[in-house]
């Protein structure tokens, strides 16, 4: 088997998420589930119809080749890409073919070509059994209607939504990289508020080219590169880099691969061909002559500069450092913008009760206990109850043994649904941990009386029936008694 290396490179794009499409003003709703409502003469395709440029489309991109070390182009223009299919009703798309909005720019190691604007099409619908039109193409969805004859919809809400279209070098090497350069991507638009970038609704779709090469004699060969388009999850982009690359190593042992464009079939999990590839040529681009080209300048440059936020690498560097946090723990703040900055504020409020306070504690009731209660109840960091500075008040009062941990996830459930303080739910219920050794040493006595076998065990050396009064003092005292007084009584009176 000859030591094949894979070369990569990723086209991904995302739907922006501006009130309007990108060349009119029919809202640009996701959302829309009736079809043809979000429509206008101009994103219809009606001849005579003049396009105007969605500038916050514009500036969205902008400020993500800020935010990837890509240069602005300082002069920029739209371009025709004229083919045909019926969900893109002008018979060609308006994109940017030789200024696009970004140039260079790099992500996880990896280099970017360029960055454009475009519109995305309209959504294809076919009625259930004329599968073999619609197969493999995943922009197009199936719905089973028993009418005959057998029938293609059209949707035009998504035509002419603001894309945003980024191509890397093929710098990549392997699934992993491909899905780590995606996921960091994905939370970047996220970060920047531009797209919400959900894989499975079709906000970000993934192509991937691929090719293999090796080194014959000192001579690098490469092979002949496949594109696998419509990629929706992270799944798809590593298992179609997985098939893709083994499936390329098989044909080039006894033949030679075509150069094409495949799709990805989520439930062979292999891909599949679909045509063979276009040339650039075959578009006939030409510049837009309904959009002047512009300077970005006029958009103000330096603002959209200032407008970026601290993004997920570097803020995973300083909660390393801030919080000593690593891993998983780590990730599952910094996926979550609102979820870190939540944390932040918590634990600023947990070093007024205690300056040395170890965060530890709250992360864990924070993410797992109330990111849970958040998830059952559907709601989400805006709408929620308990503020930063209760949840902090529960971690210190947590650490301290005045709240046992199994009462603590009762306590958090209440301050969840009415958003009062830990410690007056503790008040309210009476649910303060007995901590007085005079109350707590009378029950032990009670209990060491009531349980001679047990003590006659501890006598005879077996330690651990020292668990079994702890256990009985504690349901005596209705689970409320410190856990760590009640040993040391125990072990002292049995002494
Ligand atoms: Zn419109």
């Amino acid at each position: 088997m000859p030591n094949y290396i894979p070369t990569i490179g990723l086209e991904i794009h995302a739907e922006l998420k501006t009130k309007t499409k990108m060349f009119c003003d029919s809202p640009n709703n996701p959302e829309e589930n009736h079809p043809n409502v979000n429509v206008c003469p101009v994103c219809l395709g009606h001849p005579g119809t003049l396009p105007t440029i969605n500038k916050e489309a514009v500036k969205s991109v902008i400020r993500v080749g800020v935010a990837l070390g890509g240069e602005i182009n300082p002069q920029t223009k739209f371009d025709r890409k004229n083919y045909f299919y019926p969900d893109l009703p002008k018979g060609y798309q308006i994109s940017q073919y030789d200024q696009p909005l970004v140039l260079g720019g790099s992500l996880n190691g990896v280099t970017l070509t360029r960055i454009h604007l475009e519109e995305d099409t309209g959504r294809l619908l076919h009625s259930a059994s004329s599968k073999a039109q619609s197969v493999n193409n995943s922009n197009e969805e199936r719905f089973a209607i028993s009418a005959k004859p057998l029938a293609s919809y059209v949707d035009f809400n998504r035509a002419g939504v603001p894309l945003m279209e980024l191509v890397t070098e093929p710098d990549i090497k392997s699934a992993e990289e491909a899905v780590n350069f995606a996921r960091e991507l994905q939370l970047i638009l996220r970060y920047l508020d531009v797209s919400s970038a959900d894989m499975e609704k079709g906000q970000m779709r993934v192509e991937v080219n691929i090719s293999l090469g090796k080194w014959v004699k000192g001579v690098w060969k490469q092979g002949t590169k496949v594109e696998v388009k419509n990629l929706n999850s992270f799944g798809a982009v590593a298992g179609c880099v997985a098939y893709e690359i083994k499936r390329q190593a098989e044909v080039m042992k006894i033949g030679k691969l075509s150069q094409e464009t495949r799709g990805w079939d989520d439930a062979k999990k292999e891909t599949v061909s679909q045509r063979s590839k276009e040339e650039a040529h075959d578009y006939r681009y030409f510049p837009e002559p309904d959009l002047p080209p512009f300077e970005t300048a006029s958009l103000g440059l330096e603002k959209l500069k200032d407008s970026i936020p601290e993004l997920p690498a570097a803020k995973r560097e300083r909660f390393k450092k801030e919080y000593d946090l690593e891993g998983a723990k780590l990730e599952s703040l910094i996926i979550d913008q609102r979820l870190a900055e939540f944390f932040e504020e918590a634990v600023s409020e947990l070093k007024t009760f205690n300056p040395d306070a170890n965060p530890q504690t709250l992360l864990n009731y924070l993410s797992s206990d109330l990111v849970g209660l958040m998830k059952e109840n559907e709601v989400n960091f805006d709408d929620i109850k308990i503020k930063p500075e209760a949840l902090a008040h529960l971690a210190f009062l947590i650490d301290q043994g005045k709240i046992l941990s199994r009462g603590a996830k009762d306590i958090l459930r209440k301050m969840f649904e009415s958003g009062v303080d830990p410690e007056d739910i503790l008040n309210a219920e009476g649910l303060h941990i007995v901590s007085d050794q005079s109350e707590l040493e009378k029950v032990v006595v009670e209990i060491i009386a009531e349980n001679p076998a047990a003590v006659a065990d501890f006598k005879k050396g077996k330690t651990a029936s020292v668990q079994f009064l702890i256990g009985k003092a504690m349901s005596k005292l209705k689970g409320k008694g410190d856990p760590g007084i009640l040993r040391d009584l125990f072990e002292r009176h049995l002494k």
